[in-house]
């Protein structure tokens, strides 16, 4: 995988940088700004350095980054001319930041279209990418894109791809992973790869109700995932690695939050590992009643000694409305790109920019 630092001299160098800007917004303004602002840094070097600047980006909770522009600057620290369509895009100006607008409005995008990657490659010298959040999509902007333009992975590729890469081949001892949350399409796939990975595997949330049903027992009208046996083939659930939740909250016949003798036996499994890394709130948090478990894992990891890594949008959420997020090593900014990598698979984005090779 080529690095940007192999981008000795940016001076004039028009740089087309697939940004993950996909932050939470609500009436028109930005609420959870992390994601863009982990671009800050890529942005800071490539202008500072004179190169001429343009993002393409999505957010998913904005047809338009019209009314966002204004916030996107403050947060990037530096002005941003707003390009509303591919043509009002000039490559360009040592120095400048441009932003064109959310490039999922392109079909060709998603498609993977090579047409439409053509047009976007169009007056640029190279190409960035910087969005590990969307690695795991095979999408123009962030794979055809890299067979027209000389290809690099940016600063937050290359942090992400390490970070996470440790947390696979660090050793198994004192190695801890919980997982939580729903959809065990994204989930089960990690416990699998890390059976052999990991000391622990503590699971709860709705995952810990798939395993359990499927090992038998009753979850009354708990939340279970339809495709979750299949998934479960070659998982061995009686491994004595995996931890899974025991006694329940329960509200109206549903498990909605671990109990506390699992958080105890979750909170001990913390203390003594050198490593944890999370995904997956351990019930349904939003609602207060319901966010013992997914708290008292939050307290457990962030006041433990261990390195400790976290994603999933849910997940960050509920940490951060507790304010210890600062409390944790390394905040992925990939929800399925992360569950994805620490599956083992193999991320379209990355094979693209030869992470693999
Ligand atoms: P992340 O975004 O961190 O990857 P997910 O999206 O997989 O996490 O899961 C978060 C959701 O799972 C939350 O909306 C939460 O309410 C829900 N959830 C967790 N445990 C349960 C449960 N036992 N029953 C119902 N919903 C649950
Ligand atoms: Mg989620």
């Amino acid at each position: 995988m080529k690095s940007y630092k192999e981008l000795s001299d940016l001076r004039n160098v028009r740089v087309l940088v697939r940004a993950d800007l996909d932050v939470a917004a609500e009436n028109g303004a930005i609420v959870a700004p992390f994601r863009a602002q982990r671009q800050k840094p890529m942005v800071d070097h490539l202008v500072e350095n004179g190169a001429g600047v343009v993002l393409v980006g999505h957010i998913a909770a904005v047809p338009t980054f019209k009314p966002l522009v204004r916030e996107l600057e403050s947060i990037l620290g530096h002005a941003i001319a707003f390009a509303p369509t591919l043509e009002a895009l000039v490559p360009g100006e040592p120095g400048s930041l441009q932003l064109l607008d959310n490039v999922r409005h392109y079909e060709g995008e998603k498609d993977n279209d090579a047409a439409f990657a053509a047009l976007l490659s169009r007056g640029f010298d190279v190409y960035i990418n910087n969005a590990f959040a969307v690695c795991h999509r095979d999408h123009a902007s962030v794979t055809a894109i890299t067979g027209l333009l000389p290809s690099y992975a940016g600063m937050l590729v290359e942090e992400e791809t390490t970070q996470l890469q440790k947390a696979i081949d660090a050793p198994p001892e004192g190695k801890v992973i919980a997982v939580g949350g729903a959809k065990a399409q994204t989930k089960l796939p990690v416990v699998k790869n890390f059976l052999d990975k990991a000391e622990k595997i503590l699971i709860g949330g709705v995952v810990a109700n798939d395993i359990l049903h499927e090992l038998g027992r009753d979850m009354g009208s708990s939340l279970v995932d339809d495709n979750a046996r299949e998934l479960m083939s070659g998982l061995d659930l009686m491994s004595e690695r995996l931890v899974i939740a025991e006694d329940f909250i329960i509200s109206e016949g549903k498990a909605l939050d671990i109990g506390p003798k699992t958080i105890e036996k979750f909170t001990d499994a913390i203390q003594s590992a050198r490593m944890a890394i999370w995904n997956g709130p351990m019930g349904a948090f939003e609602d207060e009643r319901f966010a013992q478990g997914t708290n008292a894992l939050a307290h457990a990891i962030a006041g433990s000694d261990a390195l400790s890594i976290i994603g999933g949008g849910d997940t960050i959420s509920a940490v951060k409305k507790i304010g210890v997020l600062d409390q944790f090593s390394f905040v992925s900014t990939g929800g399925g790109a992360m569950l994805n990598f620490l599956a083992g698979e193999r991320l379209p984005g990355l094979v693209a920019l030869g992470y693999y090779a």
